[in-house]
């Protein structure tokens, strides 16, 4: 099977990383929809949040702790949203679980609303 965000994982193809650790990867997103769009990988290809099982507890914990890791290397730690696509009809395009990390650090107000991403 392939999967781009496998071979982002294994550097098979480039991106623009921001950290990495044992479980994860977290690197920009290509098409930003937010002023900050990062996006976090785990590096166990998991098909979505559907398919987590027990043993992906400790990636899962993984992601979470990841969020401000990313926020703070990036300079969003006061602001800042996660989000998991989940399915077709929940705007996932790529079946590799990967966690969405969003900041609008010009906007005065942040931002409440969100179009899809
Ligand atoms: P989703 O719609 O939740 O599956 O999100 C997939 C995200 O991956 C989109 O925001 C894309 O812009 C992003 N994306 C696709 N290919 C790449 C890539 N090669 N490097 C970085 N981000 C990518
Ligand atoms: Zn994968």
């Amino acid at each position: 099977m392939t999967c781009i965000f496998c071979d982002i994982v294994n550097k098979k193809i480039p991106s623009d990383i921001i950290f990495e650790n044992d479980a994860l990867v977290a690197f920009h997103d290509i098409r930003p929809k937010a002023p900050v769009h990062a996006l976090v990988v785990p590096k166990k290809h998991v098909a979505s949040v559907n398919e987590f099982t027990k043993e992906d507890a400790p990636a899962i914990a993984a992601l979470m702790f990841a969020a401000p890791v990313v926020a703070e290397t990036l300079g969003v730690k006061d602001g800042y949203k996660i989000a998991f696509n989940v399915g077709r009809k929940g705007g996932q395009l790529i079946d590799h679980v990967h966690m969405h990390v969003l900041a609008w650090p010009g906007s005065p107000e942040g931002k409440k609303e969100v179009a899809p991403i």
